[in-house]
């Protein structure tokens, strides 16, 4: 349909293959002019029977996104990465079931653990942790930020960048300080769903014309996702597959080219080291 003449990159988007669009989501983000997509594995809670007990779990929840992926490359003028890790609002399900924090961290850092042997052998581009966005015990706030250092470090000695799902804020600096000291560079720690200011980490901007406009506004390094849930139960609920291309689309015709060319080449490339447009057919 719509030729861009440009990647366009979504940051963070999910593929359910058991009752979403899977692919087909994929196709319509090509059909609007996507070329790129990093995709999430979404939370386990939505793919598993049970709660995880072990890395075989976490292996399946992974698995799963790593298949539905292939098949989203092979629709693409790009490609599709897989971003695996625990979402963060895992630690509330397992405390309220049998667990204390402390064995719920253990929990989780196996999985990402389980990550990123993905990443370091395989086919995942980056790992995905974070802390709960809504308030939560103290000791269940000090299990899940050492959940995160735990993720910090393994992006520091596979060499790659993490994604985070954490409260809402504009100030970072500690939690990038926290990566920082466990020797991952700032700019590869990536906070998904951020608005268009943010100090720290690199900003995955959720893609709403206010957002986009600060983001733009602010001239530094940033990335644009619509976090597409592919939930039939919740539809409407987030931005749909669409939004990225028609976002970039939109900025152009404001005259922002040089902010798409930041968005889905130049940060994409510095944060992952990822060359969208080599691999664009
Ligand atoms: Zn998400």
């Amino acid at each position: 349909m719509d030729e861009l003449d440009t990647p366009v990159l979504d940051d963070h988007m999910h593929l359910d293959p058991l009752v979403g669009r899977g692919v087909e989501a994929a196709e319509t983000f090509a059909d609007h002019g996507g070329t790129h997509l990093l995709v999430v594995n979404k939370p386990s809670w939505h793919l598993l029977e049970d709660l995880p007990d072990g890395p075989e779990d976490f292996r399946r929840v992974f698995d799963l996104t790593v298949d539905v992926v292939a098949d989203a490359s092979d629709v693409l003028p790009g490609r599709a990465w897989p971003v695996l890790g625990v979402h963060p609002a895992l630690v509330s399900q397992l405390v309220e079931a049998d667990h204390d924090p402390e064995s719920a961290r253990e929990l989780m850092q196996t999985g990402l653990d389980v990550a990123a042997e993905y990443v370091a052998d395989g086919p995942a581009l980056a790992l995905k942790s974070g802390r709960p966005h809504y308030a939560v015990d103290d000791d269940v706030w000090a299990a899940s930020n050492a959940v995160m250092k735990h993720g910090f470090g393994l992006a520091a000695e596979t060499g790659v960048a993490i994604q985070l799902h954490t409260e809402g804020g504009e100030d970072f600096t500690d939690v990038a300080e926290w990566a920082e000291d466990r020797g991952l560079p700032a700019e590869r720690v990536v906070k998904h769903f951020s608005g268009g200011r943010l100090q720290g980490p690199t900003k995955s901007v959720i893609s709403n014309k206010d957002d986009l406009e600060v983001a733009v506004e602010a001239d530094e390094p940033f990335m644009m996702e619509t976090d597409f849930i592919d939930d039939p139960d919740r539809p409407g609920a987030v931005l749909g597959p669409k939004t990225v291309p028609r976002r970039v689309r939109w900025l152009r015709e404001e005259g922002h080219d040089d902010a798409v060319r930041q968005a889905h080449v130049e940060t994409p490339a510095s944060v992952y080291g990822i060359d969208t447009e080599a691999t664009l057919q």
